[in-house]
């Protein structure tokens, strides 16, 4: 039987451990796919950390891009129903939909449904559909999608989870108008896809706050006009300035939280124009409380729209912005760091010290250069 090496979280800031374990054929409707790789996302530190309570011993690992090893009976497409064959990669949901709870069935949306994370956080010994692993099994119903063969796969993994939540948030946000103002707080990777659609959606100007000065570069790459470094412009009041300065003392129509930084709060409602809506889709693992004044809020009409995850229709929208814009941007450039399997820990390690733009693991490393 083929066995599959795997990262395992054993306990809240213990040393990650490697275990190998068999991944039996992939039963009718499910797929083992061979994973290519596995972006290090900013929430497997704080999993690491222990901000989030876990059934330990768990597999790590939630965005994935593999190739089809084998295809349980009955799989001949993909979610999309585009044919799939083994050797086609995939991008995959890494949560499925329960489809017996009030979110799935009644509200059909899937980022909220009570079951979500139980795929995600399955015992380690099971077969995972996490991907900080050499294979991974995919139960029926998980959804994948066949990467184009013309995507490279770094374009895709370089933005993680992070493109497809930013694109269910701008849904939920009702998307930006052309010509309006855009503040992007934060330039990880979340920041990052912010800034690239926004500027896509035809904002007259997209605005990021954020540290160290190579995400900021990376984030002009990809679209910002004006950004404004946190390690010199350390004070709250001249950031407030500066937006105002740059939207004619107005502040600006949209602004998105990507920092994961509880102080962006307060700091970004200061941001936001009258009318204006503020996005929060950073501050998923950062607990805590702010003063605000909710008065501020009333008087001059400002919205709060927060989201959480995304649906497979997202991951599938992830796949077609890097199919439609890997070459005008340098999206796969955004992956700065590669690490073996066994260097997991020192990955997480150099995220938490935010020393990478985006670092990625390479489980199979035949024929690959780290
Ligand atoms: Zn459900
Ligand atoms: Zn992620």
């Amino acid at each position: 039987m083929r066995t599959s090496k795997r990262v395992v979280l054993v306990g809240a800031n213990q040393p990650l451990e490697v275990w190998e374990r068999p991944i039996p054929e992939p039963e009718p409707g499910a797929a083992v796919v061979r994973v290519a790789m596995s972006g290090v996302c900013g929430t497997d530190v704080h999993l690491w950390r222990g901000e989030v309570p876990l059934p330990y011993p768990v597999t790590l690992g939630h965005e994935g891009i593999a190739t089809v090893e084998e295809l349980g009976k009955g799989v001949t497409t993909d979610y999309a129903g585009a044919p799939i064959k083994p050797g086609d990669r995939v991008y995959w949901q890494p949560v499925r939909q329960c489809h017996r709870c009030y979110y799935c069935t009644v509200e059909k949306d899937f980022s909220l449904c009570d079951n979500i994370f139980e795929e995600l956080f399955r015992n380690a010994n099971d077969p995972p559909s996490s991907c900080y692993a050499e294979f991974c099994s995919l139960p029926p119903g998980m959804a994948f999608y066949r990467v184009p063969d013309d995507t490279p796969t770094e374009a895709l993994i370089a933005f993680g989870c992070a493109m497809p939540t930013v694109l269910q948030a701008l849904e939920r946000l009702g998307g930006i108008q052309l010509n309006q103002s855009v503040v992007v707080q934060g330039c990880g990777p979340v920041g990052l896809a912010a800034t690239m659609m926004a500027g896509l959606s035809g904002a007259r100007q997209v605005i990021v706050i954020g540290a160290p000065e190579r995400r900021l570069k990376m984030a002009r790459r990809l679209g910002a006009s004006t950004t404004i470094d946190l390690e010199t412009c350390k004070s709250e009041a001249d950031r407030v300035q500066q937006v105002r300065d740059l939207t004619d003392g107005r502040g600006a129509e949209v602004v998105i939280e990507a920092a994961g930084h509880l102080p962006a709060f307060t700091e970004g409602i200061k941001l936001v124009a009258k009318n204006g809506r503020y996005l929060i889709i950073g501050l998923w693992s950062a607990p805590g409380t702010v003063p605000i004044e909710p008065r501020y809020l009333n008087n001059n009409n400002i919205r709060i729209i927060g989201n959480a995850l995304a649906q497979p229709q997202h991951i599938y929208g992830a796949i077609q912005v890097a199919r439609a814009h890997h070459r005008e941007f340098p999206m796969a450039e955004v992956v700065t760091h590669r690490f073996a399997l066994a260097e997991a820990q020192k990955a997480l390690e150099a995220v938490a010290r935010l020393e990478t733009v985006k670092s990625v693991i390479v489980p199979n490393q035949d024929g690959v250069h780290l």
